[in-house]
């Protein structure tokens, strides 16, 4: 069976990075996004190559449509026809009251979680249409139903836009052969805690999670790899939430 070939943003680290892990191991050649962190996205890139796949890392800002373009760019000309996109690079800004937030934060938010998914989507979407089907996981968050009152409500909007967008997308696509679906995790030990202010949240969080921790990156990565698998051939338009019960 010949591999697929599966564009993932910020797979650097955290999420993103086990599920190139995962992926790899699951029978797709890999397109690495990062924006700054080249020694992670090496990392990862030995781990993806190690477990037979073949990966090639790309840094570019996907808010940046030359970015994304480039991102797509390198996986047509290094493996051919992309059948996979996992939109997952996301940013919080510091956690905090929504009156405290500064327009620069709420500017990067929405650019980097909602333009940047749909810069990612739109290019995924003439590639498979070329390439006669395919199938995108957005990486979403319980915030968006959970509103992340006095943490990250500018965030958690973003992520309910991206589950619109999900069913939006399913729908058109369905036709083309597409399908479309998004993972929503919820708090996972990732270093986006203390990048937003906030080292031990995930620590923190425990005893409101019901099944009592923080999810690790690895119970998240193999959601996404069963939405873009042969199993998940009947399912598009979902949201599957993965949060110990949030
Ligand atoms: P993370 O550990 O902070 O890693 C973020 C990744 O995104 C890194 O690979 C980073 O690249 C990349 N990135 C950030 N901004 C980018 C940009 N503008 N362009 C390209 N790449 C960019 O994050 P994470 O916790 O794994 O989160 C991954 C996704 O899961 C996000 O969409 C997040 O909203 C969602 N999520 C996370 C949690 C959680 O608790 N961790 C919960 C729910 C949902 P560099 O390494 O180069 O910086």
């Amino acid at each position: 069976m010949s591999r697929q070939v599966t564009v993932v943003t910020g797979g650097s680290r955290g999420i993103g990075a086990a599920t190139c892990v995962r992926l790899a191991r699951d029978g797709h050649d890999l397109v690495l996004g990062y924006v700054s962190d080249g020694v992670a996205a090496e990392r990862v890139s030995e781990e993806v190559m190690a477990a037979g796949a073949r990966c090639v890392t790309v840094r570019a800002d996907t808010s940046d449509e030359a970015g994304v373009e480039r991102i797509f760019d390198t996986a047509a000309a290094e493996f051919g026809t992309v059948t996979g996109l996992v939109n997952n690079a996301g940013v919080t800004g510091p956690l905090g009251p929504f009156a405290d937030v500064s327009t620069e934060d709420l500017r990067r938010v929405v650019e980097v979680n909602l333009l940047g998914y749909l810069l990612c989507c739109r290019r995924a979407v003439r590639e498979m249409r070329r390439g006669g089907g395919g199938a995108i996981v957005n990486v979403s968050s319980a915030a968006a139903t959970l509103g992340s009152p006095g943490e990250y409500v500018h965030y958690a909007a973003t992520k309910a836009a991206v589950d619109t967008l999900t069913v939006g997308l399913a729908k058109e696509l369905g036709p083309d052969g597409i399908r479309v679906n998004a993972v929503s995790p919820g708090i996972t030990e990732t270093d986006m805690h203390a990048a937003m202010g906030a080292p031990d949240r995930p620590a923190q969080a425990a005893g409101r999670i019901p099944l009592g921790r923080a999810g690790r990156p690895e119970e998240i990565s193999g959601a996404i790899s069963w939405l873009l698998s042969a199993d998940a051939s009947y399912t598009s338009g979902t949201v599957l939430r993965v949060a110990g019960g949030m």
